[in-house]
């Protein structure tokens, strides 16, 4: 099985023929990357800072956020760690930012939305995040949620940049982004895929809701579509692609993404040594035949064993 049991991996992402994919670790507490950086990763590809004010009732300040962040950011000193400012809103409320009543949050103000009509609470943080990538020696880059179009990506760098970060990318979440993935690279360092997300909107299927999982696969080929758009333009730009929604964390489904041109692959660090193993053993021009294979497939079963097939 693709996720079996002892897997060994020497804790640096590697294909069979040399080709370097960066494996790294989703992290929302200190806990996660102490854990993460004890099973190999060799940095933080999605540190979800919302989850360190899930229960604040007021903004907490630079200085609390500043010691918020070092505490995460400290077991990875010399290594690169991507920063996600506040994901607030549908799945993950903050109550100190909570917006109107919405009559479908998924599709209301949330992530960078929030930040637009308050983009003061965007400064404060980014400051914060400044000051603890100084306090931890992380080699920190930050990225926006939820970004529709080129011109948000756009307004996000410069309040970066503004802040004193040098490096600054946006999350490739909703299908308009995926459509658009080339004028979006033009104003930013990186983008990454959260999958988790992009299925939701591209399948009109709340990814709360059970009933609706199904459409939810990672495997759909629909999905696997728009992520290939955002490969070949990264390919393209020569820009890095990475992917850090659960879709990473499947072994087979990474080597399919590597196929599509993605060149890193984020992940809770209980898949790290599975996937870090699975690419070890595949060599890049399989992972593209895999990948063909299952892009035209019809459906997500028939994507997995094409993706399976020798080639
Ligand atoms: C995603 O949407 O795939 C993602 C990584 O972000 P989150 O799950 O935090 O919304
Ligand atoms: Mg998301």
């Amino acid at each position: 099985a693709d996720t079996g049991a002892k897997v060994e991996w020497n804790g640096v992402g590697v294909l069979r023929d040399g080709l370097r994919v960066k494996v790294v670790g989703n992290v929302g507490s200190p806990a996660d990357a102490t854990a993460a950086a004890e099973r190999g990763a060799e940095g933080v590809g999605l540190f979800r800072t919302e989850f360190c004010f899930l229960s604040a009732s007021t903004e907490p300040t630079v200085e609390e956020q500043r010691a918020a962040y070092a505490a995460v950011l400290k077991p990875f000193a010399g290594k690169p760690v991507v920063v996600r400012t506040l994901d607030a809103g549908a799945d993950k409320p903050l109550s100190f930012l909570d917006p109107e009543p919405e009559p479908n949050p998924a599709l209301g103000v949330r992530g960078l939305r929030v930040a637009v009509d308050r983009p003061e609470v965007l400064d404060r943080q980014l400051a914060a995040i400044a000051l603890a990538a100084v306090d931890s020696g992380a080699e920190v880059s930050v990225m926006a949620p939820m970004v529709a179009t080129a011109a948000e990506a756009a307004w996000f760098v410069s309040r970066a940049r503004a802040a004193g970060i040098a490096r600054a990318g946006v999350m490739i979440e909703i299908p308009a982004a995926a459509l658009t993935a080339r004028e979006i690279l033009a104003e930013v360092d990186f983008v990454s895929l959260g999958t988790n997300d992009l299925a939701q909107y591209v399948f009109a299927a709340d990814r709360q809701v059970g009933a609706v999982a199904a459409l939810n696969d990672p495997w759909q080929p629909a999905l696997l579509r728009l992520i290939a758009l955002v490969g070949e333009a990264g390919t393209q730009t020569g820009k890095p692609v990475g992917v850090c929604g659960e879709a990473a964390a499947d072994p087979l489904l990474a080597t399919v993404l590597v196929g599509l041109g993605v060149t890193s692959l984020s992940m809770n660090h209980t898949s790290l040594a599975a996937v870090g193993a699975k690419l070890a053993e595949t060599s890049f021009d399989v992972c593209q035949l895999a990948a063909r294979s299952a892009l035209n497939a019809h459906d997500p079963a028939a994507a997995r064993l094409a993706a399976r097939a020798p080639h």
